[in-house]
């Protein structure tokens, strides 16, 4: 979306599997907004401190100041009126309530970057990206490369035993699988046994919270 007149907003998502490449392209779209010298403000969910405090970090370990917030909710109270771009990472770990926050910040005519993950570990809808790309002007899906086989991968392979919907972590406790070779939910015993020891003996073992 780069030729707009008039001050007009917009949602635009950017969805996919971990792995996929969300983070550097919601960082790509930031810089270039940054070039355009336009005002911009990044957030993330509280629960996603894995590698920065006040930063988004993708997997390839590009970086962008960000804050951070505990719920969707906080994102409109932390929004400056003069702010013109918003890039909001890890949309899956924010809820439902943002679809009526990027819809509040798109009707006052700000461009809002949403990026998450669109299905969980069981390959379901993950909420809130489902309606957002309902809702969104411009939807772009990511894949990854399945670590399988090596084919474009749209799922996030779990490979830790757990029921929880939300278990933050990265490599180790996630891959990227392509539709053939993913195996939704509890991975297959003969991993487990694998994987168990190697994860447990992480300084950033799993936790777990819903
Ligand atoms: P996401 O935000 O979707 O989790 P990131 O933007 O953080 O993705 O990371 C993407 C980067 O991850 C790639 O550019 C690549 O360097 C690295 N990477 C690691 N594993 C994979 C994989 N299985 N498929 C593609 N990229 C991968
Ligand atoms: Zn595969």
């Amino acid at each position: 979306m780069d030729v707009v007149t008039g001050h007009v907003g917009w949602i635009e998502v950017v969805c996919g599997p971990m792995f996929s490449g969300k983070s550097e392209e919601l960082i790509r779209r930031l810089r270039r907004a940054m070039i355009a010298r336009r005002r911009v403000q990044v957030f993330k969910p509280s629960i996603d401190v894995r590698y920065s405090n006040d930063e988004i970090v993708s997997h390839a370990d590009t970086r962008m100041k960000s804050e951070v917030v505990d719920d969707a909710g906080q994102i409109l109270t932390l929004t400056d009126p003069r702010t013109q771009v918003i890039g909001i990472d890890e949309a899956n770990f924010l809820g439902p309530g943002l679809v009526e926050v990027a819809q509040t910040l798109a009707d006052g005519g700000k461009q809002v970057i949403v990026a998450g993950l669109d299905t969980d570990y069981m390959g379901r809808p993950f909420a809130p990206l489902p309606d957002l790309l309902c809702l969104a002007e411009s939807i772009t899906k990511t894949l990854a490369i399945c670590m399988r086989c090596g084919n474009p991968a749209k799922h996030t392979q779990r490979l830790v035993e757990s029921d929880a919907l939300i278990v933050v972590g990265a490599s180790g406790l996630y891959e990227a699988r392509c539709r053939r070779c993913f195996e939704p939910g509890i991975p297959a015993q003969e991993y487990l046994e694998f994987a168990r020891p190697r994860i447990q003996a992480r300084p950033d073992a799993p936790e777990t919270g819903e």
